[in-house]
């Protein structure tokens, strides 16, 4: 069986010398030695100036909505992981959502500007599979209409834009350390800034507003996490590279293999450095989508409709069609691509597609 991800563990007696001293010292949780390390290790490797490790990645964007401090409406995209949504609502936002750019699947700016009312306080735009969004255009609209930019980054670990890393754009930058995503702590997340009052804000939220045993800074949440996961993020760290440059080796043996038969892909914006986070193709129609996932799935092969629906469909949102986001959403699959996949099982994978939509 072929899946459209396979999470990568580290060698098992790696993480274990973890486990030896975390059994030694009996210090599991709230925020010990591992996760400290892991933070200035991450924020090291991804050149950021504050990131706090969280829990997951919905908790991360919930604590950097909430860091805002503000109520009212949120521009966002409905072309993402539903948590992107979701964490708006559950936070007492009302989404807005703003319609696609067709080639970089992120939100596109020229649609931006006609949605901005007086009650809109705040963007929120998702680098959609690691793309990174128009970060110019959205942040010079911020800057005119007065708003805050939160950057929903969970598929971005590692990528630079113009030098630099992605996650340095916005107000506040979240990310997902999920088990499916590039980078992994099993579950986990973080949340990058380089506002040191913002930077300063979350380090309360995230353990409770605890400033002290019997102070409170404010209100707070529990986002922390544990020793068990910052271990495993302290074995996979080192590995990233090679996983990158793995998954961009199978990922031209994919476009070799797909592109000249109608099928396309997403346009990474100039000037990026992508981290081959997905292989996303885009069909022709959805009908040739659903013969190829017909064939694929038959041979044991799974991969995902991600993202599908377009989140304008949710039942917690108002309704407006979003033809852009609706379309690409009916015609877009993410291929299986995860670093022990082979050349050859990548030949079988295209074979079936292009085999179905001829
Ligand atoms: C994975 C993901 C999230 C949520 O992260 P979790 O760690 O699973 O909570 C949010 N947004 C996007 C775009 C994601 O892909």
């Amino acid at each position: 069986m072929i899946n459209v991800t396979k999470t990568f563990l580290p060698p098992l007696e790696k993480y274990i010398e973890y486990l030896d001293e975390i059994w030694e010292t009996k210090h599991i949780t709230n925020h010990g030695k591992f996760s400290v390390q892991l933070e200035n290790d991450l924020k090291e490797y991804l050149g950021v100036k504050h990131l706090f490790l969280v829990n997951n990645g919905t908790i991360a964007l919930q604590i950097a909505l909430k860091t805002l401090q503000i109520k009212g409406k949120v521009i966002t995209t409905p072309f993402s992981y539903v948590a992107t949504t979701s964490s708006l609502v559950w936070e007492g936002f009302e989404p807005v959502f703003t319609d696609i750019d067709k080639n970089s699947f992120c939100l596109d700016p020229d649609k931006i500007e006609a949605q901005i009312t007086p009650k809109v306080k705040a963007i929120l735009a998702t680098h959609v599979y690691g793309n990174p969004c128009d970060v110019e255009a959205i942040e010079r609209l911020a800057g005119k209409h007065n708003l805050r930019v939160v950057y929903d980054a969970a598929h971005a670990f590692g990528v630079t834009y113009k030098g630099e890393s992605i996650l340095s754009h916005g107000d506040i930058s979240t990310i997902s350390f999920h088990a499916t995503k590039l980078f992994h702590t099993a579950e986990g997340g973080a949340i990058i800034t380089n506002d040191d009052d913002l930077a300063h804000k979350i380090s309360y939220m995230r353990n409770f507003g605890h400033n002290g045993p019997e102070h409170f800074w404010g209100i707070g949440i529990n986002g922390k996490s544990s020793e068990l996961h910052a271990a495993m993020g302290l074995c996979i760290l080192p590995e990233v590279n090679n996983l990158v440059q793995r998954r961009k080796d199978l990922s031209a043996l994919y476009d070799q293999l797909l592109l000249m038969h109608g099928l396309q892909k997403q346009v990474i914006r100039e000037g990026t450095t992508y981290n081959y986070a997905y292989y996303p193709v885009l069909f022709p129609c959805e009908s040739a989508l659903l013969s190829a996932l017909a064939s694929l799935n038959a041979n044991q092969i799974f991969p995902r409709r991600y993202f599908f629906p377009s989140l304008n469909f949710l039942n917690y949102v108002e309704y407006h069609k979003m033809p852009i986001s609706e379309d690409i959403a009916s015609r877009v699959l993410c291929l299986p691509l995860y670093h022990d996949l082979t050349e050859q099982e990548i030949g079988q994978i295209s074979g079936l597609i292009t085999n179905s939509i001829q």
